[in-house]
């Protein structure tokens, strides 16, 4: 039975590429990327001067965006909004579908003909669950992550390499998935009573502990790292790190542009793998006051220790959570368990349930994360000012992000939609800021 539900959704998604590639496809000439133009100019209301305004200086600052640009990229980033709902609303439909035709309770049949030893049981069942869904929902992700991109010239990867990507996500699933799931199901099967609060421990001490190796052992796996060696670009930054204490002693770069277009930076790891690259896109086309601006607020994420109190929000969450689930799932199997044909919380076929719940949790947190994101955001923004000292070149980075987010919200949307500060808000603080510190830019008039 299983063999012909893998075979009917082999055949489906086969039918699907094959449409894809036998259509006149709108990608053989891919349209031109949404760039913003790459030196933007300080605009006259936003030069240094006895009058200058912050407010009459950001709006100086968003008329240089070219109309139609700001219209692609709000429709780009208002999609996003639809897509929270479709992917939460598909992902529900996929885990009925497993608990309501019993795919689920199928799969940990097969598992268990394959083995009763629990935990590659546990495993075996992992690999049919995560081949399964990701067969089911891949429609979903080539529009969203293919040909939506693409649409918006924000994708440089043809379909090939963007495949290959997918299939390195999938192995990483497999292998990473297959582990937390593994220790999760030996903790609730030990611990029936209380396994709420040891699932949330060993799920918070498994995502610190990827947090901490990421940067060395899995982003490598879809980029190219490698230390930064321009002296004209690095010695800035590092004079930077200097003066606020941080012992970084290496820049690193990586090839973003192998997949899309977008310009960013991050800080990444803890501890020893703690890091701080800057992009391709943003090294490229970023002047050096716009990547010494960048460089500030992520030197503020490290200042801050937003990694840190990011886990621990996180661990906060994560308990919430699975109290959640310890409720959600003894109401859920005490009504439909027998017929999903699922024994117990214990039991692997109980997977589609708890992926369901979970979904539902973060759909519903959404807003909250992106608050708690944001806010960081911000001081990082703050920070980042204080020690660049390069409003305009913030300005222009907020600009250039604007190519992939809206620049102009309203409060609510902002609120809800936003894990980082708008375009708007991110240009009149880096404006606050200048008019709070003309004389820094008056006297080199
Ligand atoms: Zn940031």
């Amino acid at each position: 039975m299983l063999s012909r539900i893998f075979l009917a959704t082999a055949l489906g998604c086969l039918i699907f590429f094959c449409a894809i590639f036998c259509a006149p496809s709108a990608l053989a000439q891919p349209p031109a990327a949404n760039q913003m133009p790459s030196v933007i100019q300080v605009p006259a209301a936003a030069q240094a001067s006895p009058h200058f305004d912050a407010t009459a200086a950001t709006n100086a600052y968003l008329a240089q965006i070219p109309a139609d640009k700001t219209a692609r990229s709000d429709a780009y980033f208002e999609g996003g909004y639809w897509l929270i709902l479709w992917d939460f609303l598909y992902g529900a439909v996929v885990a009925l579908l497993l608990l309501n035709l019993r795919w689920s309770a199928r799969m940990r049949d097969l598992a268990e003909r394959v083995t009763r030893f629990k935990p590659v049981h546990t495993c075996v069942y992992w690999l049919q669950y995560l081949v399964l869904t990701s067969i089911l929902i891949f429609p979903l992700t080539v529009y969203e992550g293919y040909f939506r991109e693409h649409k918006y010239g924000l994708a440089t990867q043809t379909f090939g390499p963007w495949m290959g990507d997918q299939m390195k996500s999938l192995g990483v699933g497999l292998v990473l998935g297959g582990v937390v799931v593994m220790l999760l199901f030996g903790v609730v099967r030990r611990l029936p009573r209380t396994w709420w609060i040891w699932g949330a421990v060993v799920t918070i001490l498994f995502t610190t502990f990827i947090d901490l190796i990421g940067p060395v052992y899995i982003s490598p796996i879809f980029n190219t790292y490698t230390r930064l060696n321009d002296p004209k670009i690095v010695e800035p930054i590092l004079s930077m790190a200097r003066a606020n204490g941080i012992p970084a002693k290496d820049v690193y770069t990586m090839d973003a542009s192998r997949q899309s277009t977008r310009m960013s930076a991050n800080v990444s790891g803890f501890a020893n793998t703690m890091r701080i690259t800057l992009n391709d896109n943003l090294l490229r086309r970023g002047s050096p006051e716009e990547i010494q601006a960048v460089m500030g607020h992520e030197m503020g994420h490290y200042v801050m220790n937003h990694i840190y109190k990011g886990i621990l929000f996180d661990s906060i969450e994560t308990v919430l959570m699975f109290a959640c689930l310890y409720f959600g799932l003894g109401w859920a199997l005490k009504r439909w368990g027998e017929k999903w044909k699922i024994r117990g919380v214990g039991d692997t076929a109980v997977v589609p349930l708890v992926v369901l719940l979970v979904s539902i949790f973060s759909f519903v947190f959404t807003p909250v994360d992106n608050t708690a994101t944001r806010t960081q955001e911000y001081e990082a923004d703050m920070y980042g000012l204080n020690t660049s000292r390069q409003p305009d070149g913030f300005a222009q980075a907020a600009i250039h992000v604007g190519e992939y987010r809206k620049m102009n919200p309203g409060p609510i949307e902002e609120w809800i939609f936003f894990d980082h500060p708008s375009g708007r808000n991110r240009i009149y603080a880096a404006m606050r800021w200048k008019a709070e510190n003309l004389k820094l830019f008056m006297s080199q008039q």
